[in-house]
């Protein structure tokens, strides 16, 4: 058989890898690409051609395949495994942990205790005049418990984003997309923890 009258495929991967394996022996090309030899031989010329070909085309795009999805999972196990940046920007660890509590939404409340209680979602009420229901946006937002530091800290954080919805500020707040605003609302809910610690223990 005339191996190097195989046509390169259109593929450049599938052309190099054709020029490498053209310069050695028949034998060698068909252990590599699982070609069986009988079959080959029973075939025309042209036919063990195609054969030969598609064998080398379907190998060259498995492999392909297989290097984006690796490169893919790679890329996510990257982002997955990196830690967020607010983890080593926040240094006092009391400070991590109250914004770790409120970055998952299990800052202390009333609607949160009163999951785990089986309390009426309508009387899970902020202890404040306002009695609303006490949930994190309440905190952040409304709740006269927290006059002093919404003043002080949250209202002028929200100035870049008038007229959002409580969850959408909440949920700029917390997006720890600017280090400067994480400190500033770590602050924040660490003044939360402590006045609902102090509330508890006068209770
Ligand atoms: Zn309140």
């Amino acid at each position: 058989m005339d191996w190097k009258n195989i046509k390169a495929s259109k593929h450049t991967t599938s052309r190099l890898v054709m020029f490498r394996y053209l310069s050695r022996s028949p034998l060698v090309i068909l252990t590599r690409f699982t070609i069986n030899m009988e079959a080959l031989l029973s075939s025309g010329i042209k036919k063990a051609k195609q054969i030969v070909k598609q064998r080398i085309e379907d190998t060259e795009y498995q492999t392909d395949l297989t290097s984006i999805q690796n490169m893919a999972v790679r890329s996510f196990v990257k982002n997955l495994m990196e830690p967020a940046k607010y983890l080593t920007a926040l240094e006092a660890k009391g400070s991590r942990r109250a914004f770790t509590l409120a970055r998952c939404l299990a800052l202390p409340s009333a609607e949160l205790e009163g999951k785990y209680k089986n309390t009426p979602f309508a009387e899970r009420l902020c202890s404040c005049p306002l009695r609303e229901i006490e949930t994190i946006e309440h905190m952040f937002f409304t709740c006269p418990l927290y006059e002093a530091a919404h003043k002080e800290i949250i209202f002028p954080l929200m100035e870049s984003i008038p007229r959002r919805s409580e969850g959408k500020r909440l949920e700029f707040l917390l997006s720890d997309a600017d280090t400067k605003i994480t400190c500033q609302v770590a602050r924040f809910c660490v003044m939360i923890l402590r006045l609902r610690k102090l509330n508890a223990n006068q209770l």
